[in-house]
């Protein structure tokens, strides 16, 4: 925890640094009672962030954005000591997220401010309205992947709807959780809005049993589950973005240099360790050929390593390295084919591409999470083909369309069973804090981002305000008959007739 508790936890554990195995820092594993303890102080601490408004909120939101942004150069160096990623790929996911907080802190009042809405013929006495209120204290668990910009994607929101947060980074990335907490506590806010608590799962487990009035769950769908599971021994609500298997379709018309490139920063980025990252290619037939070999020679040129100039960084969690040759070795066994690396790619904490053709649709490198720089290029016949097979997944997080005809992509957008669609790019929804974000079957549920991130962060408060007497009142033990009568003729004639 950011701030000191007067009894010594003796529980601790180290941040790594994934490149070189190093122990970067030692942290507390926060038992029961810090979680408590830190739940308790963002309870106390949540009536003055609701009493301050949307707009006390904002300038306290701007200003913590503005002291991230400034400070940017020592984010980036933590997060690319405890992931390994490089330099430019730390910088870019700290302006996402500092996107997020901005747009946030912009867009709360107007998403979230009362209003009014129609009150209906039968209740023509009441004037109707819908508001939004915030949970309370709001329990934040995050990944090691983007250690800022995924949690960011729960907290902004969370505090721009008037909610104060305890945020649980992954055991991976504390120091960046850490940071966070840090920075905004460098502002001096009269209370603690928001606060970081470190450890391991036991310590995401106090948090979702500690009374908590949401929890925002970012991991593994197997995590996922289990958290939920305890939320249901509380009724507490929970917003689960969990894991992804994402395809990308490529018909004949698409522009196959472009695809080409989307494809090797969409599958082998930040090492394959992107919940949206592009894990499948189904490529139609007319191009496939052409495709394969571009893609190939493409990331053939990447060089992964643990500089600031590399292609992209380790495998941040080393076990990682298992789940990914158990895939490739699957694939082979099942007739797959490799087209670039094989086994002899995962060495130390690193993993060379690896690109894998004809691999059977049964086999877990297609039907489960990689989260590596592994991925597989199919041939369909056609983009309906394609579209099939990417809907024939237990996830449904994102996909993208390259196609030349917009039209055609956004049609193909429809039919995919997914929570986000890119056409003729990857990922780039990210950079739209506008736009709703989160999946479908085991990819999670709920939205983080948007105007519906806000929402997910709120209750929902309706109002009706009686203005006079209804003329005709039914609302009583002492119903007139003529009422009731007049009630059964409007009945009829408004509904009956069709
Ligand atoms: P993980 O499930 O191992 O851990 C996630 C967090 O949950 C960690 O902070 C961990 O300490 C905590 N945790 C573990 N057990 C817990 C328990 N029983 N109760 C409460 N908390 C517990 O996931 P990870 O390896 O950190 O992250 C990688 C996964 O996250 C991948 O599957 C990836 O796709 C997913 N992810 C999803 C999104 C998204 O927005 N959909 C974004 C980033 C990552």
């Amino acid at each position: 925890m950011t701030d000191q508790i007067d009894r010594v936890n003796e529980r601790t554990f180290e941040s790594l640094d994934p490149r070189t195995g190093l122990a970067l820092a030692t942290y507390p594993i926060a038992d029961t009672a810090d979680v408590e303890f830190a739940v308790a102080r963002a309870r106390s601490a949540a009536t003055w962030w609701d009493a301050l408004g949307f707009a006390g909120r904002r300038t306290w939101l701007l200003k913590y954005k503005s002291a991230i942004a400034r400070d940017a150069a020592s984010l980036a160096a933590v997060i690319t000591a405890e992931t390994g990623k490089p330099d430019d790929d730390a910088i870019l996911e700290i302006q996402l997220g500092v996107e997020h907080i901005d747009w946030a802190a912009r867009n709360a009042e107007k998403t979230l401010k009362q209003r009014k809405v129609g009150s209906g013929l039968l209740a023509v006495n009441q004037k109707a309205y819908v508001g939004y209120r915030p949970f309370g204290v709001v329990g934040v668990i995050g990944p090691w992947n983007y250690p800022v910009f995924t949690p960011m994607g729960s907290i902004a929101y969370a505090l721009a709807a008037g909610n104060t947060v305890v945020f649980k980074p992954s055991e991976l990335t504390p120091g960046v959780g850490v940071w966070l907490a840090e920075k905004w506590a460098s502002l001096a806010a009269p209370h603690p809005v928001f606060q970081t608590v470190t450890g391991d799962g036991s310590t995401g487990t106090a948090l979702v049993e500690s009374g908590v009035d949401k929890i925002a769950f970012t991991g593994s769908t197997a995590t996922a589950k289990k958290v939920m599971a305890t939320c249901a021994k509380s009724l507490t609500p929970l917003v689960a973005e969990c894991g992804g298997k994402d395809a990308m379709l490529v018909d004949s018309d698409a522009n196959i240099a472009a695809a080409v490139e989307f494809a090797t920063f969409g599958a082998m980025g930040n090492a394959g360790q992107t919940c949206a990252g592009v894990e499948r290619i189904y490529v139609a037939a007319p191009v496939y050929d052409r495709f394969v070999a571009e893609f190939a020679s493409a990331v053939r040129a990447l060089k992964p390593g643990g500089t600031k100039t590399s292609s992209y960084g380790p495998m941040t969690l080393g076990k990682q390295s298992d789940i990914v040759r158990g895939q490739i070795e699957d694939a082979l066994a099942k007739g797959g084919k490799v087209v670039v690396g094989g086994l002899d790619s995962l060495h130390g904490p690193y993993v060379d591409p690896v690109v894998l053709t004809d691999v059977p649709e049964d086999s877990t490198a297609i039907t489960e999470e990689t989260f590596g720089p592994t991925v597989v290029v199919n041939k369909v016949r056609n983009l309906e083909e394609a579209i099939a097979r990417a809907n024939a997944s237990k996830y449904g997080l994102g996909a993208s369309v390259f196609t030349k005809d917009a039209a055609v992509g956004r049609r193909a957008a429809e039919k995919l069973d997914c929570g986000v669609v890119t056409v003729n790019s990857v990922l780039g929804f990210a950079a739209v804090p506008a736009l709703p974000f989160g999946g479908t079957g085991d990819s999670g549920f709920g939205r983080i981002h948007g105007a519906d991130g806000l929402r997910e962060f709120s209750t929902v408060k309706s109002l009706t305000v009686q203005g006079f007497a209804a003329p005709v009142d039914l609302l009583t033990m002492n119903r007139k008959a003529r009422n009731v009568k007049i009630s059964v003729l409007a009945l009829k004639l408004r509904h009956g007739r069709g």
